[in-house]
């Protein structure tokens, strides 16, 4: 959600939401910034100073919840930052990223000369995010990129957050390098776990997807050092045109090297980005996708390796393997067709992504 408070003229804060008292004396006995929405003005604590009165944007954070978290801009703009409802809240370290990705769905441009959140709003972020939030996840870009002052982040995290599961999304080259790992080690947060993405079993078909030389080798190298020291991973494979032959090979490198990761995803693109631009290259139809990703399910399972499937509609993928599919697409860009609506499975399905649904070529079969 986003509004504008017409009377704020101030600096750029990260505030807190309390739509009650109680609430309100709570979040000032942590001594933060917050906005205090009553019948009929917006205040800021702790100064105590009303900012707003106007109804329509009372009502509108009235329907919002206690402890959200937002950032106020110095025009008076008011953005969704924290949903405390939600279990779908991240942290954005930067959008800039070693590699280059062909199918990832964010720009070129951002990811070369895209902005950086300060280690400092970082932590002023996580300051305003209750201690009891069950999931947050860490994410760029790659956020590495921020360089090592990353692990003071990491260390507030950790000294906050004791029960609070992380998920670190990550290319993971930077943990080819052994300090990387023994600081993660140090400063990571207790319930961690690391999602690493490997594109091909090989070098070529890896280098190639992600555009960066010897990638691959780093990626490798850092999954297991990582599996080594004992932290938690998660391996994802993002299933295109250009490994959709190589992904039950994938698979099979797994099961031989990577025995210990916790699970493995396999996910449907979004075709947003440098996807989009490169949609002729990457592409392929829903079930093309499902049918590499049946094959690496049944690899990785019969060796005791869990397995989920991401972003796939469920009537791409064959009934046996339902089980397996996550409602993973956000709820602001999940998108379903005209035909969902006669489907009985509509309740249980994750739908397409919004930047995906053009490129559906009437591949979605109402279950009936
Ligand atoms: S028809 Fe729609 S609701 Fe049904 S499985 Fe396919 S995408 Fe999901």
């Amino acid at each position: 959600m986003s509004v504008k408070l017409e009377n704020y003229n101030g600096k750029y804060k990260i505030v807190s939401l309390a739509l009650n008292s109680e609430v309100r004396d709570d979040l000032l006995s942590d001594n933060i910034d917050f906005l205090y929405i009553s019948e009929n003005a917006i205040r800021l604590y702790p100064e105590d100073i009303v900012i707003s009165e106007d109804e329509k944007v009372i009502a509108k954070l009235r329907n919002a919840h206690n402890y959200d978290v937002y950032e106020l801009w110095e025009n008076g703009r008011l953005s969704e930052y924290y949903d405390d409802s939600s279990m779908d809240n991240y942290f954005f370290v930067t959008a800039k990223c070693n590699s280059n990705c062909i199918m990832c769905p964010s720009p070129d441009i951002s990811r070369q000369r895209g902005g950086n959140t300060s280690v400092n709003t970082l932590i002023e972020i996580a300051k305003h995010i209750p201690a009891d939030a069950p999931h947050l996840t860490i994410t760029g870009g790659e956020p590495f990129m921020m360089g090592p002052d990353i692990f003071r982040f990491f260390e507030f995290l950790r000294d906050k957050f004791e029960d609070t599961e992380f998920l670190l999304l990550t290319n993971g080259r930077i943990f080819a390098i052994d300090s990387y790992v023994q600081r993660f080690i140090e400063k990571a947060p207790n319930n961690s776990i690391i999602a690493i993405p490997i594109h091909g079993s090989t070098h070529a078909t890896h280098d190639m997807i992600t555009q960066a030389d010897g990638s691959f080798d780093q990626t490798i190298s850092g999954i297991k050092k990582l599996l080594k020291a004992g932290i938690h991973i998660e391996i994802r494979l993002v299933v295109s045109k250009l490994n959709e032959k190589d992904i039950p090979n994938i698979a099979h490198m797994i099961t031989e090297e990577f025995l210990e990761v916790d699970y493995v995803s396999i996910m449907a693109m979004e075709m947003t980005g440098s996807a989009r631009v490169n949609s002729n290259k990457v592409w392929i139809p829903y079930k093309d996708a499902a049918l590499a990703a049946e094959k690496a399910a049944l690899i990785l399972m019969e060796k005791g390796i869990d397995v989920k499937l991401y972003n796939f509609p469920l009537c791409a993928v064959k009934k046996e393997f339902w089980t397996l599919c996550e409602k993973s697409i956000s709820p602001d860009k999940v998108r379903f067709g005209e035909t969902c609506e006669k489907c009985k499975m509509r309740k249980a399905c994750g739908g397409i992504f919004a930047g995906t649904i053009s490129l559906e070529k009437g591949e979605l079969r109402a279950i009936v």
